[in-house]
């Protein structure tokens, strides 16, 4: 005699909640009454409100450490090879026996050409259980009804040959379902997340049924190992052209997503005007570009860092300086897409090292810092609130020219007393005013060997960068300034410096956490920056 033998009471005991469907194919390792028994303890531990299981050995199983609702189902191989749900009275009989509260039986078409809607009428008139249908289709479900079912249940959606292209869980099905009977409908089949779950109740069902995702190891094992499968797939692909191109040399690679070099190359940059340097650019991207090809990569982006300033949502140049001559108001992304039919993307050579140290350095984790890069001259790129600075006229980050010597020298800007006159290349050769020492790079070693005129430059170098440091932090509070370039190379003794003189110059300085680091980034920033621009905008 069954606890559940009235619907009202069935219906009390499961409303609104969850039902574990515990089954196991033939040959997977849990396929053994003892173990669905585990599983449908398991279920009710964790708060099922009852359990659907196959045949009348798991059933009296189960039944033995389980009081809550049991639907039995009985799978057989049918005559036409495949398998159906209760296709016989006999096996209907012997789920009630076992202990099973209602028994679910397939009435889909194909059930019914096995006789379903009759076998439904003869345990209505001879078995004392609920009988509830596995359907995949309103008109199926009204048919079930007609019989004499006391539930629907919408398993069957998706696995007939009717709805064998309908391989999501869709609630609507659920709420027309509901819509089309006038019994209780439980929602099962696909039912793969507490999310689908939750929308089949929204949808109307009395409750819901989900089986693969709780009970069956061998599948969720699957999802995840497809998705890390899928993830390396996407990886392998996502492979972008990047080129750094500066008024003396062009550099260039095919970068993936997580920073390594696939193919890099370096070429001087031409003089001749914009239809040599757009020339040059293109053979420099094809050249990476059938690359690319030949190893099986697929480029999906082309970043382009170029020397000027660029108008990042039209590509174009805004300005470069003679450095670039003729590349003033050249329409790279345009002419690179018509060429290649990537998406490019074009940043200021500047602004990009702060995409590379965004994605790839030491600002990962940061939303807010200050790259700032020192050699020939000073540029840098401002992140703020995890954004790039870009301006409204894409003239931002003119670092080099905060004005920190009013009056002072003259800059190449035509203005004065800006720092880049104070902390470039030649100015720490000017300052040195030794003729021993005739580069930056020889002037770093003596000052890191402790050269008296040396480090009085390297000293006077700190003093004015950190001038313009001051002017940043106090406009935008950065969390670390990130500092590469030239005059950053083998040089412990600049970021010492600045980090002392910025301690004595900054408001708040001990309330602050502001760290100065210098790029590990090397030689290569520019091209990582111009790759991490691509990567970030190619979706
Ligand atoms: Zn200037």
């Amino acid at each position: 005699m069954s606890r559940y033998c009235s619907l009202e009471s069935f219906l009390q005991a499961i409303r609104g909640r969850l039902l574990v469907s515990c089954q196991a194919v033939s040959g997977d390792p849990f396929d053994h009454p003892g173990a669905m028994a585990r599983f449908a303890a398991a279920a009710i531990l964790g708060g099922a409100a009852g359990i659907r299981a196959n045949g009348a050995g798991d059933v009296g199983s189960i039944r033995k450490v389980v009081a809550a609702p049991i639907i039995g189902i009985d799978k057989r191989m049918a005559s036409d090879g495949r398998i159906l749900i209760t296709p016989d009275f006999e096996g209907a009989q012997a789920l009630a026996a076992a202990g099973a509260d209602a028994i679910a039986i397939d009435c889909t078409r194909r059930g019914q050409r096995y006789g379903a809607l009759e076998r439904v009428r003869r345990m209505r008139r001879e078995l004392d259980t609920l009988i509830v249908a596995d359907i995949a289709t309103e008109e199926e479900a009204a048919a079930a009804v007609e019989a004499g079912v006391h539930c629907v249940l919408s398993t069957m959606r998706g696995y007939t040959d009717e709805t064998a292209s309908l391989q999501e869980f869709d609630p609507a099905f659920i709420a027309s379902l509901r819509r089309a009977v006038d019994v209780p409908v439980i929602a099962e089949g696909r039912i793969h997340s507490p999310a689908e779950a939750c929308a089949a109740l929204d949808a109307g069902a009395v409750a819901v049924i989900v089986g693969t995702a709780i009970t069956r190891p061998a599948n969720i094992t699957e999802w995840f190992a497809s998705a890390l499968r899928k993830r390396e797939a996407a990886a392998g692909s996502s492979h972008v052209v990047a080129v750094d191109m500066g008024g003396t040399n062009t550099k260039a690679g095919i970068v993936s997503a997580s920073g390594e070099f696939a193919f890099q190359i370096v070429a001087p940059t031409p003089g001749g005007g914009r239809t040599a340097l757009l020339g040059h650019l293109k053979a420099t991207i094809q050249r990476c570009v059938d690359h690319a090809a030949r190893s099986g990569l697929t480029a999906g982006a082309i970043g382009i860092a170029t020397a000027g300033w660029v108008d990042f949502e039209t590509g174009s140049i805004a300005y470069a300086t003679e450095n670039l001559p003729g590349w003033t108001g050249t329409q790279v992304k345009s002419s690179l897409e018509a060429e290649f039919g990537l998406p490019t993307f074009v940043e200021n050579d500047a602004n990009v090292l702060a995409h590379a140290e965004k994605r790839f350095g030491a600002a990962r984790e940061l939303n807010d810092f200050v790259c700032i890069t020192l050699g020939t001259g000073v540029g840098g790129g401002c992140y703020a609130n995890g954004a790039l600075i870009r301006g409204a006229n894409s003239f931002a980050n003119a670092i080099g020219h905060l004005c920190i010597r009013p009056g002072g020298l003259a800059c190449t800007c035509g203005r004065s007393g800006c720092l880049e006159a104070y902390a470039n290349a030649a100015a720490l050769v000017r300052m040195t005013g030794d003729p021993a020492l005739q580069s930056a790079e020889e002037v770093i070693g003596a000052a890191n060997a402790g050269h008296p005129g040396a480090c009085a430059a390297m000293q006077a170098c700190a003093e004015a960068l950190a001038d313009g440091c001051v002017n940043v932090i106090h406009l935008l509070d950065p969390r670390m300034i990130v500092l590469s370039g030239g005059l950053t190379q083998a040089n412990q003794l600049l970021p010492r410096q600045l980090e002392e003189a910025l301690a004595r110059k900054v408001m708040n300085w001990g309330r602050r956490s502001v760290e100065v680091r210098v790029s590990t980034l090397g030689y290569h920033g520019g091209v990582l920056g111009a790759a991490a621009l691509a990567l970030e905008n190619e979706k």
